[in-house]
């Protein structure tokens, strides 16, 4: 494993670390074996994002006297009160959950001001009590050092400017960095992109880099792979599919970056990640994949950033199932039928609100998906 310093938080990373996301809903031994193979092979720094008290209780029992051996990412807004994974800017929400976590592991290293990526979301923590509640928390120590995690360099750079955040997650990969919201690069065609040394970088993720660069403000990555997509023949933008060596390398090759955090699901998992320190430079090379990338943009990357729904419907599964109908119609699996019958809620109860398509930080057409998914699956 290699370390990084994380900006000037002082403190020292695994350019590798765990995004614990994939653990919820797992078995206590199932969580065991994920965070102890993570701690053996060196990763240092884990993402706790979830809002939920079972799989944060497990985590914590995983981790046990080796609680201190780590940097816990813990987010400060992360709630579920409509039993799915929503932000809260209403004080008494956010203390209540962050308190919790705060019980789950004693302290909490890196305090992440969660989701600012739109203006409101910027609104809703620095012109309420929401700032000063998480400086309360440094204060008292509760928090060792203030974070906040966005996908809109924008905003990222306004919240960045207030000087209140020592580091960001953001996420980071070749898609969303040549495909942003304000695009200048051609879709259909490899003309006029330079993979030799990315002049064409979104300007404004390109001014984001370069002010963590100045303000010694380190990133931790999240999205890495594209939700697994780059790496799939069917679903990758590239003409191949990437390898994770690639988007790995990628990512800790961005200015500011620290540590990219993967999620897995099984020890061999973390092994595998683990390959990207003894790849080659060739394996690592991404350049020449990168000329091949068709349009990526309004593709879901199931980060289900888009809840909630009023409808209750589970969007990043209905997306998921409906991306792999998608791959051939007339042979639709049996068992994503299944998969998607047993949902609680489906695509056909979606009321068209728009409010998801308005958080969703990869402009999918959900409204949309909804209307396709009710179709190929009859509710
Ligand atoms: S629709 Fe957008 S926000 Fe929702 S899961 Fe997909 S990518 Fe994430
Ligand atoms: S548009 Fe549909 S899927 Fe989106 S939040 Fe509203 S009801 Fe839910």
């Amino acid at each position: 494993m290699k370390y990084n310093p994380l900006g000037n938080t002082g403190l020292e990373v695994s350019a590798i670390g765990l995004g614990c996301e994939h653990l919820d809903g797992a078995e206590q031994k199932a969580v065991d074996s994920v965070i102890g193979a993570a701690l053996e092979s060196g990763v240092n720094i884990m993402d706790v994002f979830m809002p939920g008290e079972d799989i944060r209780a497990k985590i914590a029992t995983a981790l046990g006297g080796k609680r201190k051996d780590v940097y816990l990412q813990g987010h400060i807004g992360s709630c579920d009160v409509n039993q799915q994974y929503d932000i809260s800017r209403d004080l008494p929400t956010v203390k209540r959950y962050f308190e919790a976590l705060l019980r789950n592991f004693g302290y909490i290293d890196l305090g992440m001001m969660f989701f600012i990526d739109s203006e409101d979301d910027y609104k809703g923590v620095f012109e309420t009590g929401f700032a000063d509640y998480v400086l309360s928390l440094k204060e008292k120590g509760d928090i060792r050092h203030i974070g906040f995690s966005s996908h809109n360099p924008k905003t990222a750079i306004k919240a960045i400017n207030t000087g209140l955040p020592e580091m960001m997650m953001f996420s980071i990969n070749p898609v969303f960095d040549i495909f942003p919201s304000e695009r200048y690069v051609l879709a259909d065609t490899n003309e006029g992109i330079d993979v030799s040394d990315f002049t064409q970088l979104d300007p404004i993720r390109a001014q984001l880099y370069k002010l963590c660069e100045s303000k010694q403000i380190g990133i931790t990555v999240m999205k890495t792979l594209g939700a697994g997509k780059f790496l799939s023949a069917e679903h990758s933008p590239f003409d191949k599919p990437l390898t994770p060596n690639q988007c790995i390398h990628y990512a800790l090759t961005r200015p500011a970056v620290a540590s990219v955090l993967l999620g897995a699901k099984s020890p061999e998992e973390i092994k595998l990640d683990a390959e990207y320190f003894n790849a080659t430079d060739e394996e690592k090379d991404y350049t020449k994949a990168i000329a091949s990338m068709k349009d990526f943009r309004g593709s879901c990357v199931y980060c289900n950033h888009c809840l909630p729904c009023p409808s209750e419907i589970d969007i990043a599964a209905v997306n998921k199932y409906l991306d792999i109908a998608r791959l051939d119609t007339d042979n639709v699996p049996p068992s994503i039928r299944s998969h998607y019958a047993a949902l609680g809620h489906h695509g056909g109860e979606c009321i068209s609100c728009g409010s998801c398509e308005s958080r969703c930080p990869f402009g999918v057409p959900i409204i949309e998906n909804m209307k396709t998914a009710c179709e190929a699956f009859g509710e």
